[in-house]
């Protein structure tokens, strides 16, 4: 390889790719106007289709990317969690019910992500090792979460996002609310 492209690999930035794989019904942002029993129902299911199109994009540029599949996209659509796996990406959990863990106890959040990681493992076959809260809703009064993932086996969690948003759980520099 000559010196001038190697200089340019070198400094090339690397960075990680990652999708949620849920529906447009599934986001915080409409929680209070459309309820899970809307889902697939009232709502039709676009994600199918909606990830292929980013399989395909993916496979023309030769990316590889971190999926955080629902458990309820995956119950749907177990095709889809196999393709991802098969197109060599890494299958990882976005929980199963997409519901913030700043609105679960500590039981209902473990059920939760058990559910959604069973199903993506009994599908493909392949262990899943990381996790996305929705709405990267682990903030420093829900910290109990983490020991629950490393309970379920997981390695890494993608849960947490350190920008000032309305919705997003955690802010840089922020405190715990209640802290004693
Ligand atoms: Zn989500």
């Amino acid at each position: 390889m000559p010196d001038t492209h190697k200089r340019a690999a070198n400094i090339l930035p690397q960075c990680a790719l990652t999708v949620d794989v849920e529906d447009y019904f599934h986001v915080s942002a409409f929680s209070n106007r459309i309820t899970p029993a809307d889902w697939g129902t009232k709502y039709p299911l676009r994600v199918e289709q909606n990830t292929h199109r980013l399989l395909e994009l993916f496979a023309e540029h030769n990316a590889r990317a971190t999926f955080f599949m629902l458990g309820w996209v995956a119950e749907r659509c177990p095709q889809l969690a196999r393709e991802i796996v098969g197109q060599g990406h890494e299958l990882a959990s976005h929980g199963y019910a997409h519901q913030v863990v700043t609105s679960q106890t500590p039981l209902v959040f473990k059920n939760d992500v058990f559910r959604g990681k069973s199903l993506l493992e009994d599908i493909t076959g392949c262990a899943v090792r990381g996790y996305r809260a929705p709405s990267f809703s682990i903030n420093p009064n829900t910290e109990w979460a983490f020991s629950a993932l490393a309970d379920l086996g997981f390695i890494y969690s993608s849960s947490t996002y350190p920008v000032k948003h309305d919705l997003y759980a955690r802010r840089l520099g922020q405190k715990p609310l209640s802290a004693p």
